[in-house]
Order: structure tokens, then sequence, then C-alpha cells
């Protein structure tokens, strides 16, 4: 039950199986006609790339075993690639994973064209064509989780820039001289305002471990310095999004991940310093991420489509 479209950027030409590989599990499924069919999910390996490799190898045969049209793969993961995006750079959530040759060792096991491609950016991918800014000519994905990683559509397609950093959200200076990031750069939006800043400055203003979650539930009830602190955060990407827009003008943001899953405390904070920061200019439009979970593997999947053999 394949659908077709007269969108030239239409990204369903066949079955395409979408792998999504994070921190602790490894996802997939098999996107058919715009539907994810097949859902898996298993640990991560803890021993190295090659195990990870293998995992992976044997969910897409498993896939396969189910859907044998599925013959296009894609491949989604948490850290910067190489040009060619043949290898992973390296990715810090996942052991064992610096300068992995990812498509190679893939192609190697399978025998299949395998395509990677960054989970920010492939998450930006499914939100575009299938979730939340679908319709729109342009689009920019923003994940708020432990760090904060963005993807950009214009016309349906991932825009990767010159080297391949385009939507390099999370490393963009917006504090000279703030906390620095694992880039080893000070003032990156990811060390003010990612999960893992709100809790570590929460923890610092109230002198015990706090968690992202617990900082919004004690701003919410009026906590003076954790509300300080959350609406820092807030503030800060709310500021980041009104300068994406009155670089790029994209049609809508759309914000997913874990510090998002917050709800209306997030976005309420985030959209009032937008609409603070974008002043006379353009409104910004936010949406709220639609596939959650399944965003990784569909834009995995969808990158395969629009560019496996
Ligand atoms: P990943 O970063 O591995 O993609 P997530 O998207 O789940 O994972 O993001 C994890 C981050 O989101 C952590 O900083 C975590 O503390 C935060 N987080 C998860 N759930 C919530 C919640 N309900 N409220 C606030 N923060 C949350």
């Amino acid at each position: 039950m394949t659908q077709a479209s007269s969108d030239p950027t239409a990204p369903f030409p066949a079955p395409a199986i979408g792998i999504d590989v994070g921190g602790t599990k490894i996802a997939s499924g098999v996107l058919i006609g715009g539907e994810l069919r097949g859902r898996h999910v298993q640990p991560t390996p803890e021993t190295g790339w090659p195990a990870v490799l293998d995992a992976i190898a044997a969910q897409v045969q498993g896939l396969q075993a189910q859907f044998p049209d599925a013959a296009r793969v894609g491949v989604g993961v948490p850290g910067p690639l190489s040009l060619d995006r043949r290898r992973v750079k390296f990715a810090p959530n996942i052991y064992g994973f610096t300068d992995v040759p990812l498509v190679e060792g893939l192609e190697e096991r399978l025998g299949l064209r395998v395509v990677l491609e960054n989970d920010a950016k492939a998450a930006a991918l499914a939100e575009a064509h299938l979730g939340a800014a679908r319709g729109t000519g342009s689009s920019v994905y923003v994940t708020v989780s432990t760090g904060i990683g963005a993807g950009i559509v214009l016309g349906g397609r991932i825009w990767r820039g010159r080297h391949g950093i385009a939507g390099e959200l999370g490393h963009v200076t917006v504090m000279p001289g703030g906390p620095v990031s694992g880039a080893g750069l000070d003032g990156a939006l990811e060390a003010i305002a990612s999960g893992t800043a709100i809790a570590r400055d929460a923890s610092y203003a109230l002198n015990r471990d706090v968690s992202t979650a617990e900082a919004f539930t004690l701003a919410a009830g009026g906590h003076p310095a954790a509300r300080r602190v959350v609406d820092q955060a807030l503030r800060h990407i709310g500021v980041a999004l009104s300068d994406l827009q009155k670089l790029l003008d994209p049609e809508v943001f759309v914000i997913g991940g874990g510090v998002a899953s917050v709800g209306d405390a997030f976005f309420e904070g985030v959209q009032a310093a937008a609409d603070e920061y974008a002043g006379p200019f353009a409104p910004v439009t936010i949406r709220r991420a639609q596939l959650g979970g399944d965003a990784g593997v569909i834009g995995a999947a969808l990158a395969a489509g629009q560019e496996g053999a």
C-alpha cells in the first residue's frame, strides 16, 4: 500500500528501513507510504562500535525478513558526521563511537546501500514531511534535550551548508564568557539552555542535586532560584529562535526533545522571549513536535528514501 504522490520531493519512493541509534537504545522500523511499521527496540551494546554495527545489521535483517521490499536503509546517529556522511566523527553518548566507518561497516555486513544522517537532522526531515511542519516549504526543527541540536529543512530537504554543520544551533555562541561547552567554546547555547545546563544551574543554585524535571516543577511552584534558572534557559532559546527568524525566516519552528516534553511552561516561556526579541520584524511561529520517539526512525528512513539507491 505504497502511497503515490505528485510532489517532486516525495520521500516515499519505496519502503525504507530507518534505524535510530541512541545512547541507550537502537530503535528501528520500516516506513511504508508514510506509515511506520515493524517498530523494534533493543539496548545499545556497550562493548564498542563493531557490536553496535552488528546489532544494527541484525535489526535490518529482521525487518527485511518481515518486509522483503524494504531495500533502502537509513541510520541516524547522535553526533557529527564526516562531510561525505560515511563516518561518524564522534557520538559522545554511545560507548566507543569515535571515528566510526559506519556506512562501510554496514554495507559490508548487509550488502545494501546505507545512508547515514545526524539524528537531529533526521528528526527535522521527519517533522517536515510527516509531523508538525508538514506542508511547509521551510522549517527549523530544534531538539532541546541532553544537548541542543537542530535541522533546517528547505524545499523538503536538509540544508547542510558548505561543511555540513548547518543547524548546529547548540554551538551558537550566545554569551561570550559563559560556561564552556563540550566543544571547548564558552557561551554556547547548549551550555546555557540544554537539559544538562538547567540541571547544572539548578543544582548550583539550590546547593543539591536537582534534575531538569525537578527544576521545572520547582519553578512552576514559584521557587525563586529554580524559576530564575528555568526562565533564563527558555529566554535564551526564544532569543535564538528570534535570531534564526531574522536570518532564515522559516515558516515554522518545531521543538522536540526531553526538555520540551515539559509542555506548556516550556513553550510559553520560549514563545514569550521569541516574541519579545522578534520585535517589529516577523512573528515567530513555534509548534510542538508531533512524532515523539518515532521521529529519528522515520527521519532515517526518509533520508534513505531520498538518497538511497
Ligand atoms: P537525548 O538527549 O538522549 O536525546 P532526551 O530527548 O530524552 O534524550 O533528553 C534528555 C534530557 O531531557 C535530559 O536533560 C533530561 O533531564 C530532560 N528531560 C527528560 N524528561 C524531562 C521532563 N519531563 N522534564 C524536564 N526535563 C526532562
